[in-house]
C-alpha cells in the first residue's frame, strides 16, 4: 500500500548505478568535499544473493564514526569506497530462496541506487512487515526505538517516579527515549537546540519541560527543572551538557550513555567531564552500551514498540529530505542539529539509461 519512490519505473530499463564513495577522511567537520559521485554498472547477484534497489537512506551520527581510520565497533570505511548506511530496499532480483522480486527488506546498501547483498548471514537484508510505515523499521520500530528502550529501562532502569533528563530529546532516539520514560511513569525533561524543537516536546510529544540549550546557562535550567535533582539521564550529547547533568545528579542516579555527538567531529583529543566525584558523592553509575548488547531481546522490545506506536502513545518525527544528489549534505544536517526527527533521504528515480544516452 506504500507508494514509495514512484516505483512503476522499470528497473531493468537502468544499467547505471550512481553512488557515493569516500573521497577523503575529515580532519574535523565532514562536508560535501569529502565525498565524489561516480556511476557504475548495476551488479548481478550470484548464487545465493540477492540484487537491491534502495529507496530510501537512513542518515545517523555513527557515520561520521566510519570515517576515521581506524576500526571501531564495525569497519573503517575505506579511500574509494561506497558511504556506508542502513536503507529500505526492494529486491529486484534474487538469487536466495528466503526472497523474491519485490519483496520490501531493511539492509546496510550505502549510499548507491543497487547493491547485492548475501541472502543470509552477515550484511543480509531483513524484510519488512506489511503492516509498518517502511521507513520505520530505519527508526522507531529499528535501531533508534530499541536503542531507546534499552537505554532507558535497562541500563537507566528508569522507573515511575523517577525524574528523567534525555539530550537531543528532539531527535531520532532521545525522542523515543523520552516518551517511552512519559509511559512508565517518569518526569521527563528533554534538552534540545531551538525553540521551535522545545516546542515540538512540550506541545507534541508530552515531554513535562524542555531546555534550550542554546540560550540561557544550562546548568541553572536543569536545576530548576529538577530540584530533587536526575535520576536517570539518557545522554546523547556528552560535553558540557554531560557535565551540566553531573552537577545535578539525585542520589542513585544512572546515567545511560548512548552516544557524544558533540565531541564526533572535535580535532583536538576530547577530555572527560571535570566533575566525575559527582557519581562518588551521590553513588551513582554511569554505564556505556551499545544496541547490539541487547540483540537476543529485540524481538519483545520491538513488539512494545509496536503497540506502543499503533496505540498512539508514541509519536514520531520524520525529516525526509530528496534527491540523490543530496545525500552528502544530507548526512552534515545531523551535525548542524538542522534535522527534524529521524533524518532520512528518500531517492529520486534515476533516470532511465535511453534518457542519458
Ligand atoms: P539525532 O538525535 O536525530 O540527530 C543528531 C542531533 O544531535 C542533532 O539534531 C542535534 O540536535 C544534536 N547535536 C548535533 N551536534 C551537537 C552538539 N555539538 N552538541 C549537542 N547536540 C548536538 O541522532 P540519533 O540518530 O538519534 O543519535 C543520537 C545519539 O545516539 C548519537 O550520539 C548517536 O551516536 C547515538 N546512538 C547510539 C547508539 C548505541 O548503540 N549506543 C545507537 C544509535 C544512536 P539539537 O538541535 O538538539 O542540538
Amino acid at each position: 500500500n506504500w507508494d514509495l519512490c514512484g516505483e512503476s519505473l522499470q528497473v531493468t530499463a537502468i544499467t547505471r548505478n550512481r553512488q557515493w564513495v569516500l573521497r577523503q577522511r575529515p580532519d574535523g567537520a565532514v562536508s560535501e568535499d569529502h565525498f565524489e559521485y561516480r556511476e557504475g554498472v548495476v551488479p548481478s547477484p550470484g548464487e545465493g544473493e540477492v540484487l537491491l534497489r534502495n529507496l530510501y537512506l537512513s542518515f545517523d551520527p555513527a557515520q561520521r564514526g566510519w570515517l576515521e581510520p581506524t576500526d571501531s565497533y564495525v569497519a573503517a570505511i575505506e579511500i574509494g569506497e561506497v558511504m556506508r548506511s542502513g536503507s529500505v530496499a526492494r529486491v529486484v532480483e534474487s538469487r536466495h530462496s528466503g526472497f523474491q522480486a519485490g519483496d520490501l527488506v531493511q539492509a546496510t546498501a550505502g549510499w548507491q541506487d543497487f547493491a547485492v547483498v548475501p541472502g543470509k548471514g552477515p550484511g543480509s537484508p531483513r524484510p519488512i512487515p506489511d503492516n509498518i510505515r517502511p521507513t520505520y523499521a530505519l527508526s522507531l520500530l529499528g535501531g533508534n526505538g530499541l536503542t531507546a528502550y534499552f537505554g532507558l529501562l535497562r541500563v537507566g532502569q528508569a522507573r515511575a517516579g523517577d525524574v528523567v533528563v534525555v539530550s537531543s530529546a528532539a531527535g531520532a532516539t532521545g525522542s523515543i527515549a523520552g516518551q517511552i520514560a512519559r509511559l512508565k511513569g517518569c518526569r521527563v525533561i528533554g534538552i534540545a537546540g531551538g525553540p521551535e524543537k522545545c516546542r515540538w516536546l512540550m506541545e507534541d510529544a508530552g515531554f513535562h519541560g524542555a531546555i534550550d540549550y542554546k540560550s540561557g546557562d544550562i546548568g541553572t535550567q536543569i536545576a530548576k527543572h529538577c530540584p530533587q535533582g536526575v535520576d536517570v539521564y539518557f545522554d546523547n550529547v556528552g560535553g558540557p551538557t554531560l557535565e551540566a547533568v553531573l552537577d545535578n545528579l539525585a542520589r542513585g542516579a544512572r546515567v545511560a550513555m548512548c552516544g557524544a555527538i558533540s565531541g564526533y567531529q572535535s580535532e583536538a583529543p576530547l577530555t572527560g567531564p571535570s566533575n566525575l566525584i559527582n557519581l562518588v558523592l551521590n553513588s551513582a553509575s554511569m554505564n556505556g552500551f551499545l544496541l547490539t548488547d541487547f540483540a537476543k531481546e529485540f524481538r519483545s522490545a520491538s513488539a512494545d514498540l509496536l503497540a506502543w506506536t499503533n496505540a498512539g502513545d508514541i509519536i514520531y518525527r520524520e525529516d525526509i529530505q530528496q534527491g540523490f544528489d543530496r545525500i552528502p549534505r544530507t548526512l552534515i544536517r545531523l551535525f548542524q542539529g538542522a534535522n527534524q526527527g529521524k533524518q532520512i533521504l528518500e531517492i529520486d528515480l534515476p533516470d532511465r539509461d535511453t534518457n542519458n544516452a
